[in-house]
C-alpha cells in the first residue's frame, strides 16, 4: 500500500544503499592502492589501509540498522575524506619525480567516488572531496591553480545543480504521495458514511466493529430501529418529504444516545445503534429515549383517511455476546418483528436461553 510512510521508507532505503555503495567504493579504491604498491614493491600507505578498515567496520555497523543514514554518511565522509587527504600527502612526498599528474589523478579518484555514491547528499560530497582537493592545491604549490580549480569547481557546480533538481523532484513526489494518501483516506471515510443522513453505513459499522475493544468486561447492546409505515408516508407525502423525515429521524436518534454509541443507517428506513458498554436497563432506557425522541418530532403521518398520527419507530434490542454481530442482529430482528406485531411505536428485548435460543419479553 503506497502512503507517505512507505515513500519515506523508500527514501531511507535509498540513503542506506548510497551509504553502502560509498563504503564499498572506498574499500575498492583502498585495495587498488594496496595492490598497486605491491606490484611496484612499494609499501602501502597507512591511511589507505585505514580507509579499508574504517569502511569495513562502518559496513558492519550499517547492518545494525542505523537511525539516520544522512548523519552517519556525513561522519563517514569526513573521516574517509581526511584519510584520503593524508594518503595523498604521504604518496606525494614518496614520489621521487614530483609530478602534478599524480595529484590530478588522485583527486579524480576521490571525485569519482563522490559523484557516483553521494549524489543525494551535497554535504557528504563536500566533506569527502574537499580535504583531498585542498591538500592537492597546497601540495601543488598553487602552480596549476586554474586547472585544479576547474577540476574542483566543475563537479561541484554540476553536482549542486543536480542536487537542486533532485530536491525539487523529491519534494514534488513527496507532496504528491501525501496528497494521494490524504485523498484516499478522505474517500475511505466517505465510503463509510451514508450521504443522506451523515450516519455510518454498514461498511462504517463493520469498520468500527473491527476496532471495538475485544475485552470481555465490556457489554454492548444493539438497537435495531425501523420507522413504522414508512412506505405509506412516501406514498402520501412523496419521496422528497420522505427523505426529509429520514434525516430528521436520524438526527433525533443521534441526539438521543451518547456520543460514544455508534449510530448507523442500516437500510432504507432502518437504523442500528450499537450501545457501547451498557447494562440491560440502560439499553432499554436508551431505546425508549430514541422512540420518544422520534415521536416528539411530531412529523405528521396520515397513513389512511381515518387515522392521523405522527412518524414513529419500533425497536428490537439484543445484547452482543462475544462480539458476534450476526447473532445479535438476528435476535434484535426477531425482537423488532414482535414490536411491529404489538402495534408499532414500541420496543422489545430479546433474551437468550442457556442453549442460545431467543426468547422475547415485551417492554412497552
Ligand atoms: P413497517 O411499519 O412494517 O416497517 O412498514 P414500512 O412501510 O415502513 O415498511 P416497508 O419495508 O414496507 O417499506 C419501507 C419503505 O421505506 C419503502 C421505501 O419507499 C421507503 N424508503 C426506503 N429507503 C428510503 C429512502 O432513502 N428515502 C425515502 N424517501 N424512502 C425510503
Ligand atoms: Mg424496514
Ligand atoms: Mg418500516
Amino acid at each position: 500500500m503506497i502512503n507517505i510512510y512507505s515513500y519515506d521508507e523508500l527514501r531511507k532505503s535509498k540513503h542506506r544503499l548510497s551509504l553502502l555503495l560509498f563504503l564499498l567504493l572506498n574499500i575498492a579504491l583502498s585495495i587498488f592502492y594496496v595492490l598497486n604498491t605491491l606490484n611496484k614493491s612499494a609499501s602501502a600507505t597507512l591511511p589507505s589501509v585505514l580507509v579499508a578498515i574504517f569502511c569495513g567496520i562502518a559496513l558492519i555497523v550499517c547492518n545494525f540498522k542505523l537511525k539516520s543514514y544522512a548523519h552517519e554518511l556525513n561522519f563517514f565522509a569526513v573521516c574517509i575524506g581526511m584519510l584520503w587527504a593524508w594518503h595523498i600527502n604521504i604518496r606525494f612526498h614518496s614520489i621521487v619525480a614530483v609530478n602534478s599528474d599524480f595529484l590530478l589523478y588522485s583527486l579524480m579518484m576521490i571525485f569519482f567516488i563522490s559523484a557516483i555514491s553521494l549524489t543525494d547528499n551535497f554535504i557528504a560530497f563536500c566533506l569527502h572531496s574537499l580535504p583531498s582537493a585542498l591538500t592537492v592545491v597546497v601540495l601543488d604549490d598553487f602552480a596549476h591553480i586554474l586547472t585544479l580549480l576547474f577540476t574542483i569547481a566543475l563537479p561541484l557546480l554540476s553536482f549542486s545543480l543536480h542536487n537542486l533538481m533532485q530536491k525539487r523532484s523529491e519534494a514534488f513526489t513527496s507532496d504528491l504521495v501525501k496528497r494521494l494518501s490524504d485523498e484516499r483516506e478522505k474517500f475511505s471515510d466517505l465510503s463509510m458514511i451514508d450521504p443522506l443522513t451523515g450516519l455510518y453505513n454498514r461498511r462504517g459499522l463493520y469498520n468500527r466493529l473491527d476496532n471495538l475493544p475485544g475485552d470481555q468486561k465490556f457489554r454492548h447492546y444493539i438497537l435495531l430501529l425501523d420507522i413504522d409505515h414508512f412506505k405509506a408516508y412516501n406514498d402520501n407525502y412523496g419521496h422528497t418529504m420522505g427523505d426529509s423525515a429520514l434525516v430528521a429521524v436520524a438526527v433525533a436518534i443521534r441526539d438521543a444516545v451518547r456520543s460514544r454509541d455508534i449510530v448507523v443507517r442500516y437500510g432504507g428506513e432502518e437504523f442500528l445503534v450499537l450501545l457501547i458498554d451498557v447494562d440491560e436497563s440502560s439499553a432499554i432506557a436508551s431505546a425508549e429515549a430514541v422512540r420518544q425522541a422520534v415521536l416528539d418530532l411530531k412529523i405528521p403521518h396520515k397513513f389512511n383517511d381515518k387515522v392521523s398520527t405522527n412518524v414513529t419507530l419500533s425497536a428490537g434490542i439484543a445484547v452482543m455476546s462475544d462480539n458476534d454481530i450476526d447473532a445479535s442482529l438476528r435476535a434484535a430482528d426477531t425482537a423488532l418483528y414482535l414490536a411491529k406485531n404489538h402495534g408499532r411505536n414500541s420496543i422489545e428485548i430479546a433474551h437468550y436461553k442457556a442453549d442460545r435460543q431467543i426468547i422475547l419479553s415485551a417492554k412497552s
